[in-house]
């Protein structure tokens, strides 16, 4: 069908999330009949957001400064870190518009079953962030997983002797959820229930 650069797109496209085969061919066959208004711009964007983009070295945000902008915004509370398991979590916080400090991009969970200790996370970084900068509250804004409680008390061990206040997010977070697929009214009340860790 079409050429091997046509099978060559279809398979990249079908391994996206949320793409399969089918939505992967429908994609294809629309970029393929406008390529000047559809498929130039698109190889542009990526390529220039491949370039440009890289995880913050403070946060683990992904930007294309780094710091980050909510880094470097002198606006935010740099009191307060939130720790989330992805940056996924971190723009669903953020599209809620409901927090005002910094976060933290752990890069997973702790899992036992699949290998994942500490030292594969981004773990060090927040201990150290936490002992030097005046932050004074550790929002632990993990998945109601397994794992995601696992790490939750995990982290709340090693955080409270460092003399700050550790909370979770409480209500709201389905057992076995993520925190990117709830709802902004949701994510707002599990980050304002948020309880002592
Ligand atoms: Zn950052």
């Amino acid at each position: 069908m079409g050429g091997p650069e046509i099978e060559h797109l279809i398979g990249l496209l079908a391994k996206l999330p949320g793409m399969g085969p089918r939505s992967a061919r429908r994609a294809a066959l629309k970029m393929l009949q406008q390529p000047e208004a559809r498929m130039l711009p698109l190889a542009s964007a990526l390529a220039e957001a491949a370039r440009a983009v890289k995880p913050c070295h403070l946060c683990g945000n992904l930007d294309s400064r780094d710091p980050c902008a909510i880094c470097s915004d002198a606006q935010r509370d740099r009191t307060s870190i939130c720790v989330v398991e992805g940056v996924g979590d971190l723009w669903a916080l953020e599209r809620a518009s409901i927090y005002r400090g910094l976060y933290h991009v752990l890069g997973g969970t702790l899992s036992a079953l699949s290998g994942v200790g500490p030292e594969d996370l981004n773990v060090a970084p927040l201990l150290a962030r936490v002992t030097g900068d005046g932050v004074t509250e550790v929002i632990l804004a993990l998945g109601a997983t397994v794992d995601g409680a696992t790490t939750v008390h995990w982290l709340t061990d090693r955080l409270k002797p460092l003399g700050v206040t550790v909370t979770r997010v409480a209500q709201g977070v389905p057992i076995g959820g993520a925190l990117d697929v709830l709802d902004d009214g949701t994510l707002a009340a599990a980050l304002r229930a948020r309880r002592p860790s």
